[in-house]
């Protein structure tokens, strides 16, 4: 494992990879920072990213790849139908998964468009631990509504409970009793929950969802985007499978699901995605999509190079090595702000490290988007661009009120083998300053408002001028430095 005991008896994050590339990156005066998310229109997705420093908006698709995933690329065979790159991938999948048919596509949304489109009919239900923002879009599009079932804990931004985005089984039970089983379209379980700060789901609690969902015939889809930090999880927290083989896990897990389908943008650090389903008729219908939306059935949208990278990224995610990285990362930097008094979800989880906007900018209402807030207001201290979780990223209801997020998050994403802990450390440093100075922030207002998935490129505007008075108190803390 990636962590090593120092003779003081502190347990350090080891990095188990040596860098033999580099990008260039930029900290800009703050005067130039805030330049940038004026005109990013207070909007951290809107920033060029020239003017980032540490870019810890997602881990999607920007994981640092290895040596043998860049070598692989060079040999793809390139064709529109049958290529052996295609044979490759969909062989190694086949061998992880050990599910028997795969549907390529160009990343993980596409999954969710077609699995939506396939298994959604109006006014039914889908039941999940927890949605995702683009998982909700397409079966909201589709008429379908969705229910969340996770455990209490999830909700609660501090506990001590391993796996805070289990399902609260009793409440599945419930909801499928009071829905009748044939109103539910299916169960989706999303691994390393990523709403509610990458939390995982252990295997006890897949089984008895599986088992439930079985009884009552109703499908099992997987979120498999975020599984190599749930496998990490599962194989350092959960009893029955400390120090087992991840591939064993990982087949566990897929014996349990009907359908299963991935990010490749996370999954594999590559770009792509895909769909593993078990049932015949299921998979014919979802085939007849791929080549109206994604591609023809041997590419789905995805390059032939990406496709090599993804293979050997695959297994890469077998190697508990390579997994730990994140969250032992993610840990370190969590460890860190609470150390120095931020608030942050705990416990620490995969993908990044969450801020609790909430309580951080306990002065904002969630009319004025706190994490938003939050979000413009540490890139401008610090150059640091993370990703609002909160009620910005929510859909008004029919009559266009505002649904509140449960939790207010300011997500920092740990890219995969992409920062060095001097970085993280800087990230805590400029976060601990902005928490005493946290009175500085105000709230945030729309001035253009998209109405699907409006986060992605609204455009805000500050309430008063709280932006040019942070700037100002940070000059007077830390003189001419950046
Ligand atoms: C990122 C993500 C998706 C969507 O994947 P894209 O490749 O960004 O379209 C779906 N589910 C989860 C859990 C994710 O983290």
């Amino acid at each position: 494992m990636s962590s090593v005991k120092f003779w003081s008896g502190e347990q350090v994050p080891m990095e188990m990879h040596k860098v033999r590339m580099v990008q260039r990156v930029n900290l800009k005066p703050i005067e130039e920072r805030k330049a940038a998310i004026e005109e990013a229109g207070f909007n951290t997705f809107l920033l060029r990213n020239r003017d980032v420093f540490l870019d810890m908006l997602t881990d999607s698709g920007v994981n640092a790849m290895s040596e043998n995933q860049y070598a692989a690329m060079m040999q793809a065979d390139d064709s529109y139908a049958g290529s052996e790159t295609y044979y490759r991938l969909e062989a190694a999948l086949e061998d992880m998964f050990a599910m028997p048919y795969f549907l390529p596509t160009h990343q993980g949304r596409a999954c969710e468009h077609i699995i939506a489109k396939t298994l959604v009919n109006p006014g039914q239900t889908v039941l999940m631990n927890y949605h995702f923002t683009t998982t909700k879009a397409h079966i909201s599009i589709c008429g379908g509504q969705i229910e969340e079932l996770v455990s209490a804990a999830g909700r609660e931004i501090t506990s001590t409970l391993p796996f805070k985005g289990n399902f609260d089984l009793d409440r599945l039970n419930e909801s499928i009793a009071r829905l009748g089983a044939e109103n539910v379209s299916f169960v989706r379980i999303e691994a390393g929950t990523n709403l509610i700060g990458g939390q995982p789901v252990s295997m006890a609690n897949m089984r008895a969802v599986s088992e439930i969902c079985r009884a009552a015939g109703i499908p099992v889809v997987y979120d498999a985007s975020l599984l190599a930090d749930n496998l990490y999880f599962i194989a350092t927290r959960e009893e029955e499978y400390i120090g087992k083989n991840l591939k064993d896990i990982t087949r566990e897990i897929a014996a349990m699901m009907d359908v299963l389908y991935f990010s490749a943008r996370k999954l594999g650090a590559a770009r792509g995605g895909g769909i593993l389903v078990k049932n015949e008729d299921v998979f014919l219908k979802m085939r007849e999509l791929i080549p109206l939306y994604e591609g023809f059935l041997t590419y789905g949208g995805m390059s032939v190079r990406e496709m090599e990278a993804l293979t050997v990224g695959l297994y890469e995610t077998l190697d508990l090595d390579v997994i730990s990285q994140t969250p032992l990362f993610v840990a370190a930097l969590c460890d860190e702000l609470q150390r120095r008094g931020v608030p942050v979800v705990t416990p620490p989880g995969g993908l990044g490290c969450h801020v609790d906007a909430g309580s951080f900018c306990s002065h904002i209402s969630q009319e004025q988007y706190p994490a938003g807030a939050l979000a413009a207001a540490a890139f401008i201290v610090s150059g640091v661009r993370g990703m609002e979780r909160g009620t910005l990223s929510e859909q008004r209801k029919a009559d266009g009120s505002e649904t509140f997020a449960e939790m207010e998050l300011l997500r920092l994403a740990v890219p995969k083998r992409v920062y060095t802990l001097s970085q993280m450390k800087y990230v805590a440093d400029r976060l601990a300053w902005l928490h005493e100075n946290r009175h500085l922030i105000g709230g945030l207002q729309f001035v253009e408002e998209p109405s699907v998935l409006r986060f992605f490129f609204g455009r805000l505007a500050p309430i008063g001028d709280w932006p040019t008075k942070l700037a100002e108190a940070f000059r007077r803390d830390f003189g001419d430095s950046l």
